[in-house]
């Protein structure tokens, strides 16, 4: 029953594929984590198990996705931090008690304080987004140029000339967007 439910979009930032799970913020918008269930599986996926979600939780999660999403936004054109923003962020990060626990094959898990304990997973996220603002990680904030879309996205190519949150979906629906006004405008041209 659960494939009802729109995907998630994956990515390798925590923070941001979070902030991905409302999608079309200035279009209509695609809440990618509507149910305390669909939250719980968004986190398996990334790697903070935990064996339920009440609607609180559910509530809380989505209080600190739409926080970070501003403090991005803010962080991405150089504005003031929103303080509302700033303060859900960290008291996020202050409740959760996630510990990183290194494993023998060299890779990083986190073990939270218990297996309903949301808290500490929100607090990993918040944790991230902290890093990512305070300008530790190596790339650029930047905002997605669909403009449906304007997600904040942590852009580490080379270059640092991303300019969809996701080539996938933003990316492509641009270039077929193109597509069709050039069709449009040359009917005959591309056969
Ligand atoms: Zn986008």
């Amino acid at each position: 029953m659960r494939a009802r439910f729109p995907d998630f979009r994956l990515g390798k930032v925590l923070a941001t594929s979070f902030t991905a799970t409302l999608t079309e913020r200035r279009g209509n918008a695609v809440e990618r984590i509507p149910t305390p269930q669909r939250l719980v599986d968004w986190l398996a996926v990334n790697g903070l198990a935990v064996e339920s979600c009440t609607t609180a939780q559910l509530e809380l999660a989505w209080e600190l996705r739409e926080s970070i999403h501003a403090a991005l936004t803010a962080a991405a054109i150089q504005g003031a931090l929103p303080a509302s923003a700033v303060q859900v962020i960290n008291d996020c990060s202050i409740q959760g008690r996630a510990a990183a626990i290194l494993t023998p094959d060299s890779n990083r898990r986190w073990r939270l304080s218990s297996a309903s304990s949301v808290e500490d997973a929100l607090g990993v996220i918040a944790a991230d987004a902290i890093s990512i603002i305070a300008g530790e990680r190596d790339g650029k904030l930047a905002l997605c140029a669909s403009p449906t879309c304007q997600a904040a996205f942590f852009d580490t190519s080379q270059s640092r000339t991303r300019r969809w949150c996701d080539m996938n979906t933003c990316g492509n629906r641009q270039k077929k967007a193109r597509f069709n006004a050039n069709q449009r405008k040359n009917p005959g041209s591309a056969k």
